[in-house]
């Protein structure tokens, strides 16, 4: 079922009601894998109560340390933000935000983020992400409540389900995508070396890597393109050695 493999990932939060909102908010749409990483707030009885009929999805939420864990094994991931930061980033408006979870739901799990009811998401959070979507609300108020953002985005994600074409009888091959964690290993992978060659100064590595994510999210290597990656920088290496 599509809708099981699209996960709600909620970093930081400090209000139970919110959790206990965004439960009610994603039930309703017909989601039901809630991530929590590192909450600032117990998950209790006035997230229960909130929930109202969504006590399951809250009872199984799991809870990580942080979003690179809770996004690990994801092909797809999607950070929100209320506002556009200083590094642009490839993004989606909300109706496509929904199409693209839908679409690669269909061969594994992928992920939409939602941040600090503060302070939203960090910089390095957000490079996690391979696009970033921005509910466009009154440019001079746009922070939406956590919960009723979750709402939004799901709501958005449940039209995209209910308009999904039925699947052609023979599939063409679908595009693999590397997982967030085997994307992380690259950027170890690409640092490491660009440190042997003498690229990235150790002391001061600037900006380089930053760019290179952006540069690398944006052309987002399959699967098979990533292996090549890989197996230049290991040649990389052997040679310098
Ligand atoms: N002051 C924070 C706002 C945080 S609102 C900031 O400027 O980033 C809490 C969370 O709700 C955000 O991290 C985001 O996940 C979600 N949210 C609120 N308004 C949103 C909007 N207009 N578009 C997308 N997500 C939004």
């Amino acid at each position: 079922m599509i809708l099981d493999d699209i996960r709600i990932v909620l970093v930081n939060t400090s209000h139970s009601g919110n959790i206990g909102s965004a439960a009610r908010a994603m039930k309703t749409m017909g989601l039901s894998k809630l991530y929590l990483v590192d909450p600032a707030c117990e998950v209790d009885s006035h997230a229960s109560a909130l929930a109202a009929g969504a006590s399951d999805v809250l009872g199984n939420a799991v809870i990580v340390d942080t979003v690179a864990d809770a996004i690990a094994d994801c092909a797809l991931t999607i950070g929100t933000s209320a506002r556009s930061r200083t590094l642009s980033w490839p993004m989606v408006e909300p109706r496509e935000c929904g199409e693209k979870l839908v679409d690669e739901a269909v061969n594994g799990p992928v992920a939409l983020v939602f941040g600090r009811e503060n302070s939203g998401l960090t910089n390095e959070e957000l490079q996690l992400c391979n696009y970033h979507v921005c509910i466009p609300a009154n440019p001079e108020y746009s922070s939406l409540n956590l919960a009723m953002a979750v709402q939004t985005l799901c709501y958005e994600t449940r039209m995209a389900f209910l308009n999904q074409q039925p699947k052609k009888v023979v599939e063409e091959d679908e595009t693999v995508y590397p997982s967030s964690k085997q994307t992380e290993l690259f950027y170890d992978h690409l640092e490491e070396t660009l440190h042997n060659t003498g690229f990235i100064i150790k002391q001061h590595p600037g900006l380089v890597m930053t760019k290179l994510r952006r540069l690398f999210n944006r052309a987002r290597p399959e699967d098979a393109e990533m292996n090549i990656l890989r197996g230049i920088l290991t040649s990389i290496n052997k040679s310098i050695k």
